[in-house]
């Protein structure tokens, strides 16, 4: 994995600089992030890169996971949807499944840490074992329009963090504690995220038995009916008529995501007839989905609900031209035809792709842009120095004002 200063030529010495000084106002204290998953999902694939980084530059940083059932993943997906506004409902019996587990993990994880940062909803519980130390919950999921019931179910234990952190303005909520808006980040070190030669691109395309004969329309996403691949593939369709092209829809599961397959399943069925759709199941292989996004002349994120979308600034940070949904954390990558092309249906999703493989020139500048917006705010650098920023505020007087 790449060294710390490794980074200087991309984001500069200062920045780096920075970053050390920070940290060692933190000499002493022990951060320890929970979450759900170790693969699979933004989540992870932030943290795999940030606790190594965060302990390089001199912070004590742990990672652990709390354990869970079939069932209980079952449970906090449909909390997953209905934060997302979707309408799962959630009954009693699910919240009862919900805490016999979460009673479980708060007799097994040890959170005797200073700084105890709490991802998504899945752990959430754990707050009931907050003493003296400090607490966060990071939200990772847009939850501009969540169901309220079950919004006012986790604010029985957010309200009692000391701190909550969500990615985009837009989803920030009433709230009696301190909020502060962090968006994640890429690593431009990573085996997703660095250079590849021609010859690695080529193997991974033949290893799935696909020619660079016709344009490559990609989505990268686990097979989750918020990611829309039906979507995307009516998109597909859609531009197909005009111009001959080829989609790939790649993806692989997530533990904490018991959904995937059937969806995967639906995915399979509606594609079936078009020798120009690649379906493919992934393995957890960073280069490969390096090696994908790379071969493609446009990419895709046509989600129905995105707290981020890390593929999206995985995309731009290859300069790729992208065609993604106006929603949730998409917009804070894309600004409309400056640095890719934002768009609010199917229709208009073919629309953008199609402008796209006609004008080289143009798909080119919007991924250049989209490069140097990437490059300007959203790598892991400035992420680490934000969430630095988070933990000394955290031994600071608390004279904010509350929503
Ligand atoms: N990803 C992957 N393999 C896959 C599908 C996705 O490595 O088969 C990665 C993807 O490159 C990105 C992350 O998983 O880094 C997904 O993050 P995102 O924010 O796009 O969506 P989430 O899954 O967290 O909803």
């Amino acid at each position: 994995m790449a060294k710390i200063d490794e980074y200087i030529p991309i984001v500069g010495q200062s920045t780096i600089d920075d970053l050390k000084l920070l940290a060692e106002r933190l000499k002493g204290k022990v951060v320890q992030h929970i979450n759900s998953t170790s693969v699979g999902g933004g989540v992870a694939e932030i943290l795999n890169r940030m606790v190594p980084l965060l302990r390089e530059v001199g912070v004590d940083t742990r990672w652990d996971l709390i354990k869970g059932g079939e069932q209980f993943f079952e449970v906090t997906k449909k909390i997953h949807n209905a934060l997302h506004g979707r309408l799962d409902t959630v009954n009693r019996q699910d919240i009862d499944i919900f805490m016999e587990t979460s009673k479980k993990n708060i007799e097994e994880v040890n959170t005797s840490s200073d700084i105890v940062f709490i991802h998504d909803p899945q752990p959430i519980a754990l707050i009931d074992k907050k003493a003296t130390n400090k607490w966060i919950w990071r939200c990772h999921v847009d939850v501009s329009n969540p169901s309220q019931e079950v919004w006012d179910f986790l604010m029985g234990f957010i309200s009692r963090y000391d701190a909550a952190v969500f990615s985009a303005p837009s989803f920030s909520r009433v709230m009696p504690i301190r909020q502060f808006l962090i968006s994640p980040s890429i690593d431009p070190l990573s085996d997703k995220n660095k250079d590849l030669s021609d010859e690695t691109i080529n193997e991974v395309l033949e290893k799935y038995g696909i020619f660079r004969d016709k344009p490559i329309i990609t989505q990268i996403s686990r097979f989750d009916r918020l990611k829309d691949p039906i979507g995307v593939i009516e998109a597909y369709l859609k531009v197909k008529k005009y111009i001959d092209c080829q989609l790939i829809l790649a993806g692989g599961t997530a533990s904490d995501d018991p959904e995937g397959l059937q969806v995967l399943e639906e995915v399979k069925e509606r594609a079936q007839q078009d020798k120009d759709m690649h379906i493919l199941l992934l393995p957890q292989n960073d280069i490969e989905v390096n090696a994908l996004q790379r071969a493609s002349d446009v990419i895709v994120q046509k989600s129905i609900k995105e707290g981020f979308g890390l593929t999206v600034a995985e995309a731009l940070w290859k300069a790729k031209p992208v065609v993604a949904s106006n929603i949730g954390g998409i917009p804070l990558q894309i600004k409309h035809r400056y640095s890719g092309l934002l768009c609010n249906s199917i229709d208009g999703a073919a629309f953008a792709i199609k402008q796209l493989l006609n004008s080289q020139e143009y798909a080119k500048k919007l991924g250049e842009n989209g490069r140097e917006h990437i490059k300007n705010n959203f790598l892991v650098t400035r992420h680490i120095r934000d969430y630095l920023l988070l933990f000394l505020s955290l031994y600071h007087q608390e004279d904010v004002v509350y929503l």
